[in-house]
């Protein structure tokens, strides 16, 4: 499918209306001119998930989750932007018109590689049941996978040889180009032909989180080094936003309320095999930030399962600060040494595994006890120790009342002065600011100048008239940041031929910016609580006034300074009359 034109997007937005949409999936409980329920996104109890009718969106105050019912679709069912659109035009029952020649490149060349990873995981399962086959599956079943599980995690084999999985391709029309963009096949260099990467090896399909086939990871049968051979990183594949076993995870972390991280494929899928099923793989990579944001859309909830070895080691726990550091609450459970959840499952049970993880300790007192054992001694020197490996911890803990008491904990169990503890965190969290101060500027100061940006952004998408009488009053070039100042031009485009509801629209033709998105839902959320929106329209504008005619003001001034220390008179001249315009305008 080319790109989507917007006027269909638009006539679909017209068609569906929100509330009657949302209802399918939640029970949504009417309040004011609103509808209210449980978010599907976050776990809570008390309802912050708002939709509203008049607006055509949905906003969760908890998650910040939002957007038109296009974006509670693709949320809630895990599709993509196009595959939304194509049934929810299907629900309004409007055609989708085929563009040709205007396909955009990126989205097709996505979903010819998708294509061409289903249709090589569809070759290499069918070869598992031939004969020369037997040793991979031999491996598989003594490995105890049953062939429901191959099936569902559509385990196969790669047979032995250069282009087999070429041929059957070329024969499924898949070109020599698509299949080396997708890392099927390697370039030989000297001229010869392609090859496949994949030879003689059991593949295991690695799904994006939506159940895309993004890559593969394909194991030796025999135990020579290394075992695994993966695609390389391509257009849909990149190794740090990806977790093995999330698409068929998802529901049961979200149920569970908590999800298992583990490290191999197999940790994954055996478990899973003895409906142990809220479980994701590493792949043996350090987690990433990517990654921790994929979790958070299911749980807040983080339990990590080591083996003995591993979890004896500060250095393997220090890695974990990350999923600290975006708010989760994080359990460690340990497997007797040199167990991993596969080999635990096989040769105990998936009970003994539950007991296990019910067992998990939280990540502070399990650190804690460690280092503790570690550095026995009560001596000042092993306690100063145990301070900086814990502080580094604590100080990512983003609530701030389980982090005082953390804290509180820490200065009892090594008998230190709390007070000296905390002195000691500010340091450290000095260390980390850099990095998170981002996030705190743009939880906006009441009165800072880019909250009336957001302010007036929202009264904007909200009426038709206020956004007339901004736009009259001030014009869009006052705006500062970029961001709004984006979504003001799009706006003044939609009103030239629409009254509104802007809202839905405007968050539609925003789908590839998150920022733009999340700016307007925020002036949305703030500018419909506002009492008196025509007051603080005017209080907003002048707000701005005063600010942008401010930031002139010290610019000119510096300007200058400098032209005075150069004697260029006739630039003095000339600063010192444009100072005065402005301060005669700052009066009026
Ligand atoms: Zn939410």
């Amino acid at each position: 499918m080319g790109k989507i034109p917007q006027e269909i997007i638009d006539r679909i937005l017209d068609k569906l209306d929100i509330v009657e949409v949302v209802s399918e999936y939640l029970p949504l409980k009417a309040a004011g001119r609103s509808f209210k329920a449980c978010c599907p996104f976050h776990n809570e109890k008390t309802p912050s998930f708002v939709v509203s009718p008049d607006k055509q969106i949905f906003h969760c105050f908890g998650c910040n989750a939002g957007g038109n019912v296009i974006g509670f679709v693709m949320k809630h069912e895990n599709l993509s932007f196009p595959e939304a659109i194509e049934m929810m035009a299907g629900r309004a029952g409007l055609e989708i018109p085929r563009t040709s020649g205007a396909d955009d490149g990126t989205s097709s060349l996505v979903k010819q590689l998708y294509e061409a990873n289903n249709t090589a995981a569809e070759y290499y399962q069918e070869k598992l049941g031939t004969p020369e086959a037997k040793g991979a599956l031999d491996y598989l079943r003594q490995r105890g996978l049953n062939a429901e599980t191959m099936k569902e995690f559509r385990i196969g084999y790669a047979p032995d040889g250069w282009e087999n999985l070429q041929k059957y391709c070329k024969k499924k029309n898949i070109s020599a180009d698509i299949l080396r963009k997708a890392g099927l096949s390697v370039k030989s260099d000297k001229g010869r032909n392609d090859y496949d990467r994949f030879r003689n090896r059991i593949t295991f399909p690695i799904f994006n989180e939506r159940g895309n086939i993004v890559a593969f990871g394909a194991r030796i049968m025999t135990d020579s080094q290394p075992k695994y051979l993966n695609s390389p990183e391509t257009t849909v594949y990149s190794k740090s936003g990806i977790l093995y076993g999330l698409n068929f995870s998802k529901t049961a972390i979200r149920e569970e309320g908590r999800v298992l991280i583990v490290e191999g494929y197999m940790d994954v899928i055996i478990p899973y095999q003895n409906d142990i099923r809220n479980v994701v793989a590493t792949s043996g990579t350090a987690l990433t930030a990517r990654q921790v944001a994929l979790l958070k859309k299911y749980t807040d909830t983080a339990v990590v399962v080591f083996d003995a070895d591993q979890a004896g080691e500060a250095a393997s726990l220090r890695g974990l600060d990350i999923l600290i550091a975006n708010g989760l609450t994080v359990y460690i459970a340990a497997l007797p040494e040199g167990e991993d959840p596969d080999s635990f499952v096989r040769g105990c049970s998936g009970e003994a595994f539950r007991k296990v993880i019910g067992r998990a300790k939280d990540l502070f007192d399990y650190k804690l006890d460690l280092l503790l054992r570690k550095f026995s001694g009560s001596g000042i020197i092993e306690r100063a120790k145990v301070v900086n490996e814990m502080l580094p911890t604590i100080v990512k803990v983003t609530n701030a009342v389980i982090q005082s008491a953390y804290l509180e904990k820490l200065a009892s169990r090594l008998k230190l002065n709390e007070a000296a503890l905390r002195k000691e965190m500010s340091k450290v969290k000095a260390d980390y600011s850099f990095k998170y101060e981002e996030k705190t500027r743009v939880s906006s100061i009441p009165g800072n100048y880019r909250n009336s940006e957001i302010y007036l952004l929202g009264l904007a998408v909200l009426d038709k008239d206020m956004y007339d009488t901004m736009a009259g009053e001030m014009g869009l070039d006052m705006f500062i940041d970029e961001t709004v100042k984006k979504v003001m031009f799009l706006l003044r485009d939609f009103y030239r031929s629409e009254k509104g509801p802007a809202a839905g629209k405007i968050l539609s033709r925003l789908e590839d910016d998150e920022n733009a998105k999340e700016a307007v839902l925020r002036g949305i959320a703030k500018a419909d609580i506002t009492g008196d929106k025509d007051k603080v329209l005017f209080d907003c504008i002048a707000h701005i006034r005063k600010e942008n005619m401010e930031y002139e003001l010290k610019n000119l001034t510096t300007k200058l300074k400098h032209a005075e220390a150069v004697r260029d008179q006739s630039a003095v001249n000339e600063l010192l009359a444009r100072i005065n315009r402005l301060h005669k305008e700052k009066v009026t």
